[in-house]
């Protein structure tokens, strides 16, 4: 069996289950359970012969007969997924936990993809919020050395890795994939073709080039890919890697950068941290005359769907708390605003979100208040 690990196979069969009893007739069964249905029944030598003895089988502890790969870490293996023909509470947790109910195929690839990442980040959060300011400084740091290097290297080379990481490179290693004839990435004539917005390009359906996020790429993208010759070795980022840090993180980086180049421009700008608190939000800003800035860059295509992703606001951080903020700010690529007009309004009704001190800005008129804010000082 090919490498369908980091829990694939047992999240395709949970997904595949709960959509099937939520059908009035098990038939026909969802693709998810169909699949791994036909994997099982390879596997084991007691198959269960009938739907009804299937499920039976599903009453008992995954552990007595689960046999198909991993199972992901937060479902407990010694429980059932099925009890008295509904699926059981720990199931119904792990598929809310996961945001994994009803979704199809295509997304259990990118949520197990993600895995990594979000055990990764996960156990960098606990580390902080379990240490002490001096050390709560190097965790920090070290995310954002990680998280910025991935966002910057969507291809890399084990050497690369260890030449930036050292001992720590293995860290780093599982967000990548090898980059093989089967891997989703686009190759031609031994090169690989990288876009400074959407970083690897994947292979489309008629064996083009294209960014695996095409809106985006439609709407920002240069056209002069970079070429990368496949030297031995190459890896690409999975492809949830790809969607979910790198082309997010594209903006992200590209804000920092312009307002570092602020910074040095004016001294009443104290300080920039990115991913402070272990991506508590993207951005800090402190000022001379004592205020904080917060920064989240968010890109969805849909203002609504901002809106409700925003509803309530930012966490409001007590004054003693290094991630304290007084103003905060949500900002959008300058495009989404330009395409739809109205947009950033549009997102703060959506969210019921009062002007001040929370407020929605376009990426360029974000830097101008930031401008404006230190000339002011100054
Ligand atoms: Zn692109």
């Amino acid at each position: 069996m090919k490498s369908h690990d980091e829990g694939t196979l047992f999240t395709m069969l949970v997904v595949g289950l709960e959509k099937c009893l939520r059908q009035r007739t098990p038939y026909p069964y969802p693709a998810e359970l169909q699949y791994v249905m036909n994997v099982l029944s390879l596997y084991m030598t007691n198959y269960p012969k009938t739907f009804p003895d299937l499920l039976t089988m599903f009453e008992k502890p995954v552990k007595d007969w689960w046999c198909a790969g991993d199972i992901p870490d937060s479902f407990d293996p010694r429980l059932r997924l099925v009890y008295m023909g509904q699926i059981t509470e720990a199931l119904e947790d792990f598929l809310i936990e996961g945001e994994l109910r009803g979704i199809d195929l295509k997304r259990i690839m990118l949520h197990v993809d993600n895995l990594p990442f979000r055990k990764f980040y996960e156990q960098m959060r606990a580390d902080y919020d379990q240490t002490q300011l001096d050390e709560q400084i190097i965790i920090e740091a070290k995310y954002a050395h990680i998280r910025v290097f991935l966002i910057q290297h969507p291809f890399t080379t084990p050497a690369a890795l260890r030449k930036e990481f050292g001992l720590q490179w293995e860290l780093l290693d599982k967000f990548y994939i090898s980059v093989e004839p089967d891997s989703y990435v686009y190759r031609s004539e031994g090169i690989v073709l990288n876009c400074l917005v959407c970083g690897a390009l994947k292979s489309s359906r008629d064996g083009n080039p294209t960014s695996v996020k095409l809106e985006v790429c439609q709407n920002r993208c240069l056209t002069d890919w970079q070429e990368i010759f496949i030297e031995p070795h190459l890896k690409v980022v999975s492809e949830g890697v790809l969607r979910r840090i790198v082309i997010p993180g594209r903006v992200e980086l590209a804000l920092y950068i312009h307002l570092q180049d602020i910074q040095t421009q004016f001294a009443t700008l104290n300080s920039l941290r990115i991913y402070p608190g272990v991506d508590a939000y993207d951005l800090q800003l402190h000022f001379e005359d004592g205020e904080a800035w917060a920064v989240d860059v968010k890109d969805y295509r849909d203002p609504i769907a901002l809106g409700r992703e925003i509803e309530g606001g930012p966490f409001r951080y007590p004054q003693n708390n290094r991630l304290y903020w007084d103003r905060f700010y949500y900002v959008i690529p300058d495009e989404r605003e330009t395409h739809y007009p109205g947009y950033c309004d549009k997102v703060r009704r959506e969210a019921g979100l009062e002007e001040a001190p929370i407020h929605i800005l376009p990426f360029s008129a974000f830097c101008r208040a930031v401008k404006k804010k230190v000339w002011e000082i100054d």
